[in-house]
């Protein structure tokens, strides 16, 4: 499975939480892949994708994220504060979405994901699905979903500064 339901999601959620800039939560629901495309391309699946760690990152995430916002935060002027605990939930959870996403995706293919520490311990969904059936759910209508949403979010948000102006 690749990255479209992952990224549809990041779409998806922009229109919930206007503060935070796309990008950031694009790579939010990719952070596991990025950890394991760079420093950890050479270690065990676990150390990113097992579920014990992709709890841990998504731990890291949330407080990197507290500490980014605080420090945001303090160089603006309070009326434009960022509220943190609220834009750290959503990044850690979107971290961590991308486990639950994977363990659906790859269950699909007939692949389990680590659970603990070792590659030994894996879980798998047990359902046959359709491959095509699988992309459309998985990858292509997150996707679509996503874009459709923050297109019409994009406009909204052109509208009311027009009305604004
Ligand atoms: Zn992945």
């Amino acid at each position: 499975m690749g990255v479209f339901g992952h990224i549809g999601l990041g779409f998806i959620i922009k229109r919930f939480t206007p503060q935070i800039p796309l990008w950031i939560l694009v790579v939010s629901t990719m952070f596991i892949d990025l950890l394991a495309m760079t420093f950890f391309i050479f270690a065990p699946l676990w150390t990113t994708h097992g579920l014990f760690m992709s709890l841990i990152w998504s731990i890291v995430a949330f407080f990197s994220t507290v500490f980014i916002t605080k420090y945001l935060n303090n160089k603006r002027d309070i009326n434009t504060s960022i509220d943190i605990i609220n834009t750290s939930v959503v990044i850690g959870m979107l971290v961590f979405s991308h486990w639950v996403i994977d363990l659906i995706g790859w269950s699909m293919t007939g692949n389990g994901i680590p659970l603990l520490f070792n590659d030994s311990q894996l879980l798998l969904l047990d359902f046959q699905i359709d491959l095509i059936i699988g992309l459309l759910i998985m990858e292509i209508g997150p996707m679509i979903v996503g874009l459709v949403i923050y297109i019409h979010y994009i406009r909204h948000l052109k509208k009311s500064q027009i009305n604004k102006a």
